[in-house]
């Protein structure tokens, strides 16, 4: 269960970002790589590739690469790449020198000296899981609030759901 400090923490970094209107992932994806300066890729994940996760985010020193499924829907496509955004948004690391391992294998291009760090979800821990899922709601929740005739109640129904306000 998430803490109501996590909470308070992602509310401030999603509260901190001037969502793109009309809202779309892409055009996050483009704002974000803006305010960072650094470009954000986002690549499909290898077929056969042995990470357990639907999404992985590489910081490499020149930019980030988000990977996702190759084979999903458009909406869940969405969702990993917001959830991958949460990980960056909070600064999740973790060492995955295994897995960086394996995805050089996989793409060439990309050699283990240049990834310098990968997130997979396997090696999260299930704090940073949940706080990265969290910021992926309040994203789509803020820019559905944002957005012509919308109102903030999904925001108040999250929060209940969360029993932020029980404890
Ligand atoms: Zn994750």
């Amino acid at each position: 269960m998430i803490t109501r400090r996590g909470y308070k923490k992602c509310r401030t970094l999603v509260d901190g970002l001037a969502l793109p209107r009309p809202f779309s992932v892409s055009a996050l994806v483009e704002m974000l790589a803006e305010q960072r300066q650094r470009p954000i890729d986002i690549g499909t994940l290898p077929a056969g590739l042995t990470v357990n996760a639907c999404g992985a985010w590489l910081h490499l020193a020149d930019r980030d690469v988000i990977f996702v499924e190759a084979k999903t829907s458009p909406y869940h496509r969405d969702h990993i790449v917001l959830h991958e955004i949460g990980h960056m948004l909070c600064d999740h690391r973790s060492k995955a020198d295994d897995i960086v391992a394996d995805l050089g294998r996989f793409l060439p291009d990309l050699s283990p000296a240049l990834v310098r760090r990968l997130l997979a979800r396997t090696s999260y821990s299930t704090d940073e899981e949940q706080e990265a899922e969290l910021v992926a709601s309040l994203i789509r929740i803020t820019a559905q609030a944002q957005a012509p005739g919308g109102s903030t109640g999904a925001l108040s129904e999250l929060e209940a759901a969360l029993g932020l306000w029980s404890r």
